[in-house]
């Protein structure tokens, strides 16, 4: 066939690479076949050329999802509030299956790992937990409104669950973080310099903070954590007992001296973090930011 561009020759069996768009990310699909003008350059695709281009750019989209694993398949359910049985209904599959792949006896099919990616994609607070680029927009944006605030740590820390809606495994599985640690610097426990620095570092990197926002928050927490000193003779005096009953009673408690602390409002910070403590997180988080590459 002649070249319809220059009408100066005819179309030769040629390869080309394409730009495609899957997903909002641009890739490129190498080697395929099409018919090239020899003189001018001029590219087309026949019919069947096409359809193979739309099988690669299929594949691919396939190819581009990580298979689930099965700690995130269970994840899944737990952002989803399902049993097994109520998970395989909602995607169609046999009863047992949902639980082989979350115990890792059988890998997900590509075509259900497509599927369950499609549907991820859909619920903005499965994103959030799920990909990493939807977490670190989120947590960006709900940063610029919290970072304003003169709040401590460990309100910070709630008020960012709260807002980016992500779930307290995932952050512990991500951060390295154990529970019991994780509570305790949200109830604001203990004081600035006694979170160990990996731990305060681990946090700033998780939660995007640079480490002047960090100093802010915790100097907000020595405001706390000193407050929470002169409580202390009430607090003793009160009849809570039993481990359970303690644990309510240091988080309410520092809440209401949250409250007290707001409404004293710009009374000075009584101690600020030390510069020595500051540089021990900023060298921890350097070392993080470098292993991310
Ligand atoms: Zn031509």
């Amino acid at each position: 066939m002649i070249c319809t561009n220059c009408f100066e020759a005819e179309y030769k069996p040629a390869k080309t690479d394409m730009t495609v768009d899957i997903d909002g990310r641009k890739h490129i699909l190498r080697d395929l076949d099409c018919e090239a003008c020899p003189t001018c350059g001029e590219i087309i695709f026949s019919h069947q050329q096409s359809l193979e281009i739309d099988k690669k750019r299929i594949a691919f989209q396939f190819g581009e999802k990580p298979l689930l694993t099965p700690d995130q398949l269970k994840l899944l359910r737990r952002v989803l509030d399902m049993n097994l049985e109520e998970v395989c209904n909602l995607l169609h599959i046999g009863r047992n299956t949902y639980g082989r792949w979350e115990r890792g006896e059988v890998a997900i099919t590509p075509s259900m790992n497509l599927l369950i990616h499609n549907f991820i994609e859909r619920f903005p607070d499965a994103r959030v937990n799920f990909y990493v680029e939807d977490r670190i927009k989120t947590i960006e944006k709900a940063n610029a409104t919290l970072l304003g605030r003169d709040i401590s740590l460990g309100e910070y820390l709630r008020e960012v669950m709260a807002a980016t809606r992500l779930l307290p495994d995932v952050v512990y599985h991500l951060t390295g973080i154990v529970p019991d640690d994780w509570k305790r610097i949200q109830n604001n426990e203990m004081e600035p310099e006694k979170i160990p620095s990996e731990m305060a570092g681990k946090v700033a990197h998780f939660f995007r903070l640079t480490l002047d926002a960090l100093e802010k928050l915790l100097n907000e927490t020595w405001r706390i954590t000193s407050m929470k000193s002169s409580f202390t003779a009430i607090h003793a005096r009160s009849c809570c007992h039993g481990v359970g009953g303690l644990a309510l009673k240091e988080s309410s408690m520092n809440k209401i001296i949250e409250k007290v602390a707001q409404k004293r409002g710009n009374a000075p910070i009584p101690k600020t973090v030390s510069k020595e403590y500051l540089a021990k997180v900023k060298a921890i988080l350097e070392e993080m930011e470098k292993a991310e590459g």
